[in-house]
């Protein structure tokens, strides 16, 4: 349990001189308890003190870092109960279980779809964060032969799924480096488990019977002094698992329950890859870490999954953007129609998509609207004829094309008369929806 505002008091100097920020030593202990200040502000704190109060300054649920150089994974360090609180922190880390009892082309095709999962959607990259590696086959030679191949064909992250202290060791010595997550300690290993963790400073995957056993478990460990944990509660039914994950996410922030002030992960069990997917997606809503898959691992599997988490984890106050320039569609030409559009990314790639399918290249001048789509960038005044005649000279595309003729989205056609005024271009009023280009820009353009 974390300590009171006035039991951090008794430990601080009572100098009140304000230095810290808040005019008063009993001020600042209140912001410590809350998890709002740390104890860096106060110049006169004794190291006895520090100490004593180190637990009531950390976060109530630690950060534990997967991975190294440019796949380093962050994963807790949460502080607030429900994900949009702390504007969608640390998206869940996604991984694709494969096991050792593969037979050796299974396992090279297997990990090289994994190492492929990379997708573009509206201008943002999705990808899963990488391989659960399980010793399945209990032959160690397997073993590290399937965590050879993964670790050439796979570029990010991994878990070590593996209870036996002796068949995970050399696969952890072969990994130490790009710091995977050995997993799990239990009742009957941990000692073994936390020896291995502590010597190849590696994050420890602690796995419980239930929730009052996994915080004896954690606390055994913790004393212990090993702490770069990532805590499971051992059920695997999916409303079980959503209700214990709920219940340690409220105890450890709620409650400052140490025991549960650490990163969880979650195991799906569905027996199908739809249905293992669904599951995943509660995981990933609320409040697993990390979720590791253990059926699905095609792209048409994984992509609803990966949008998903995107579409959790995205503030919707923030639209997702392009950068405001000039876009070629296809093989350009000096001959070839320019287009205006704003910068919310699902207007900007519907209207690049309907160039594309006309076969007739273009450009497309993208005006900085925030992020807001035409209606709506035109209604708050972000969308007018002085911002698209500026984009027009801002993005150089005068020098690009030997006409001046631009099209600009039916919706506004309002616009047309000022815009051809200010800019000197003549303004052609295209389709309402961005369906309309193919029809419309063959019939004015195609010969
Ligand atoms: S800086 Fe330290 S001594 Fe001064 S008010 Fe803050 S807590 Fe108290």
């Amino acid at each position: 349990m974390g300590l009171t505002g006035l039991e951090i008091y008794k430990q601080l100097p009572k100098k009140n001189c304000g230095e810290c920020g808040p005019p008063t030593c009993l001020a600042f202990a209140m912001q410590l308890a809350s998890g709002k200040a740390t104890l860096d502000a106060c110049p006169y704190i004794s190291q006895e003190a520090r100490e004593a109060l180190q637990s009531a300054a950390a976060p109530p649920i630690r950060l534990v870092t997967l991975g190294a150089g440019d796949h380093v994974l962050e994963i807790g360090d949460e502080t607030v109960l429900f994900r949009h609180d702390k504007t969608f922190y640390h998206p869940a880390g996604i991984f694709i279980e494969v096991g050792d009892d593969l037979d050796e082309a299974a396992m090279d095709e297997r990990l090289r779809a994994i190492g492929e999962l990379e997708f573009e959607r509206v201008g943002q990259q999705y990808r899963v964060d990488g391989v659960a590696l399980r010793a399945t086959s209990g032959d160690a030679d397997r073993f590290l032969r399937l965590a050879q191949k993964a670790a050439a064909a796979v570029p990010w992250n991994f878990v070590i799924v593996c209870q036996d202290p002796a068949l995970a060791e050399p696969v952890v010595r072969l990994l130490a480096s790009r710091r995977p997550l050995l997993y799990a300690a239990t009742d009957d290993n941990w000692e073994k488990m936390v020896q291995l963790a502590e010597e190849h400073q590696i994050p420890l995957g602690v796995c419980g019977r239930d929730l009052d056993h996994l915080a004896e478990l954690v606390t055994k460990i913790t004393q212990r002094g090993y702490r770069e944990l990532v805590i499971d509660p051992g059920s695997r039914e999916t409303s079980q698992v959503l209700a214990d994950l709920t219940q340690i996410r409220r105890l450890a922030i709620k409650k400052k329950f140490r025991p549960f002030g650490y990163p969880t992960i979650a195991f799906t069990s569905e027996p199908d890859a739809t249905t293992e997917i669904i599951q995943a997606q509660v995981y990933v809503g609320k409040y697993a870490s990390l979720v590791v898959l253990r059926q699905a691992w095609r792209r048409s599997e994984i992509l609803p999954l990966l949008t998903w988490r995107t579409n959790v984890f995205t503030d919707p106050q923030k639209p997702i953007q392009v950068e405001p320039r000039v876009y070629e569609v296809g093989d350009v030409r000096d001959d070839s129609p320019v287009y205006v559009t704003t910068n919310f990314s699902l207007t900007y790639f519907s209207v690049e998509a309907e160039v594309e399918a006309s076969k007739i290249p273009g450009y497309i001048v993208v005006v900085n609207t925030e992020g807001t789509s035409v209606l709506t960038a035109y209604a708050a005044g972000k969308f007018t004829p002085e911002a698209v005649a500026e984009a027009l000279q801002r993005s150089g595309i005068a020098d690009r094309v030997k006409h001046r003729e631009v099209i600009i989205p039916g919706h506004v056609a309002v616009m047309s008369g000022k815009l051809q005024e200010l800019s000197g271009w003549k303004v052609i009023v295209g389709p309402r929806e961005a369906a309309g280009i193919p029809a419309f820009v063959r019939s004015r353009y195609a010969a």
